[in-house]
């Protein structure tokens, strides 16, 4: 009876194609595809997929739909597996796609976590001058990318506006005969903003990202500055912004501190009263200054995860209250998981996104295959320094044993441990934030931080995706940002 029925519904004997999963606590089996397709089964089902003994046909169905077994010799699923695995790597052709110029190390702000050496307004030595910078123009058009964004950061990068201006008047000037699709960032505390600044991102379509840590309390501390408003002064700048360039124009970003934890329903209620309706959780990040020993924004991954879970249950129980709002790096994931889009988030990527997604122009003239890779270097350690912009090409950066080692050696897909996780699909390779914290670009997975964090949020969006119909809901939403 048995085989009868596998004959039938199958039209021949089965095989399984590759595929991986994960025991759940409540019994559960998560089995995910080699495009990252899951499905979960009970610990009776996955037995019978493992002995290729399916007798529920509707098992069987959702199998075969999911290439996770096919009918010996059928073609189709394979090939249809090879077309998604394609789509979801088609980014790799493009190469660099994101040019981030560091114009100054100057800033008048001196926030505990800052990730590089910043210098104080005066020190005008830690500029970048006219022929780096035109020369880091020169470099960016030589990726084959159509699309290039140019984000200018720091420091502050409005202490250095002759260059900003410099910059982006020779990429639009340049792009007359390039035809890419250009934008321009500024990633600004906004303290220093002013008409001309405007006026200038006006005319050419700039952007603002900046940085807005909660309620004004939590900012200020956070983010120190001399009159101590620093939370006064984003907030100013973001609506002169919002009034004269459209809303649209500025985006803000939250760090997570220890004085953040256990504040993150504040720190949402902050984001929804200032109208931005996506809030990103991110953690301090393990460089730069945060290395230091006894650098007081530390805290376990554990205690971050905590803080996750009770802003994902607020923000659900918001939306469920007909109050939208988004959480990013959760949006990113969810597509992933839920579409065949790769979103190109650096973090979420494999081939790592160091260099092939993301360059660094410092201001010295040294070129960095990713931000956190300079922050390493302003605390002298620079295995991620691909050349410099006096002597090194383009090429040079892009073929140099400092970019295609790690490349190589993070590689998830025949990386130890990640290469039979059920998540690989969904997560990235982070060579840099291994480096720094384990001492080899692919470190211990049972150690790191950073799979903790992610299989954190994993486990989170599948528990909810799969037992609550609301957040399956939004979630599909959310993919379809
Ligand atoms: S880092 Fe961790 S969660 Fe990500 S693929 Fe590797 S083992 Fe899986």
């Amino acid at each position: 009876m048995r085989q009868r029925l596998v004959l039938e519904s199958s039209s021949g004997p089965l095989e399984h194609l590759p595929f991986r999963f994960e025991r759940w606590a409540d019994g559960r089996v998560l089995v995910t595809n080699m495009v990252g397709e899951h499905v979960f089964l009970t610990t009776d089902e996955f037995t019978s997929l493992a002995e290729l003994r399916v007798e529920d046909p509707a098992l069987l169905r959702t199998l075969r739909a999911k290439h996770i077994v096919r009918v010996r010799g059928e073609e189709l699923p394979v090939e249809l597996i090879a077309l998604k695995y394609r789509t979801q790597h088609h980014r790799l052709a493009d190469f660099t796609g994101l040019h981030m110029f560091v114009v100054t190390l100057r800033c008048e702000h001196s926030c505990g976590y800052c990730q590089v050496s910043r210098r104080t307004p005066a020190r005008t030595e830690y500029d970048m001058s006219p022929e780096t910078a035109l020369a880091a123009v020169d470099a960016a058009f030589r990726s084959p990318s159509p699309q290039l964004k140019f984000e200018f950061q720091g420091g502050e990068p409005l202490l250095n506006m002759d260059i900003v201006r410099l910059v982006i008047r020779r990429a639009t000037e340049r792009n007359r005969t390039e035809g890419r699709q250009l934008a321009f960032v500024i990633a600004s505390n906004l303290a220093l903003l002013d008409d001309e600044v405007l006026d200038f991102a006006d005319k050419y379509d700039v952007y603002f990202s900046t940085s807005l840590d909660g309620p004004r309390d939590l900012h200020n501390r956070n983010r120190p500055r001399p009159g101590r408003d620093s939370w006064e002064r984003a907030l100013t700048g973001i609506e002169r912004i919002r009034k004269r360039l459209g809303d649209h124009r500025v985006s803000a970003l939250m760090t997570t501190t220890a004085a953040s934890l256990g504040r993150v329903r504040d720190i949402i209620d902050t984001y929804l009263e200032q109208d931005f309706r996506d809030v990103f959780l991110r953690p301090v990040s393990p460089y730069g200054f945060a290395l230091r020993p006894r650098q007081r924004n530390g805290y376990d991954m554990s205690t971050w995860i905590d803080f996750y879970n009770e802003g994902m249950d607020y923000i659900l129980d918001l939306n469920s209250r007909g109050i939208p709002v988004v959480e990013t790096y959760s949006a990113l994931v969810l597509k992933k998981m839920l579409t065949n889009a790769n979103p190109g988030y650096v973090d979420l990527t494999s081939p790592a996104g160091i260099g092939i997604g993301a360059l660094v122009y410092n201001y010295d003239g040294a070129v960095y295959a990713s931000d956190e890779g300079r922050m390493l270097a302003e605390n002298s350690d620079t295995t991620f320094r691909l050349g410099h912009l006096a002597h090194d090409s383009y090429e040079t950066f892009m073929t140099g044993a400092a970019l295609l080692d790690p490349l190589e050696e993070s590689y998830t897909g025949s990386a130890p441990q990640c290469s039979d996780c059920a998540f690989e699909r969904w997560c990235g390779a982070d060579p840099v934030f291994h480096h720094a914290t384990a001492g080899d670009y692919l470190g211990r997975k049972p150690e790191s931080a950073f799979c903790r964090r992610n299989t954190a949020v994993f486990r989170y969006l599948l528990d909810r995706y799969s037992s609550d119909p609301r957040a399956r809901e939004l979630f599909r939403r959310w993919t379809a940002r």
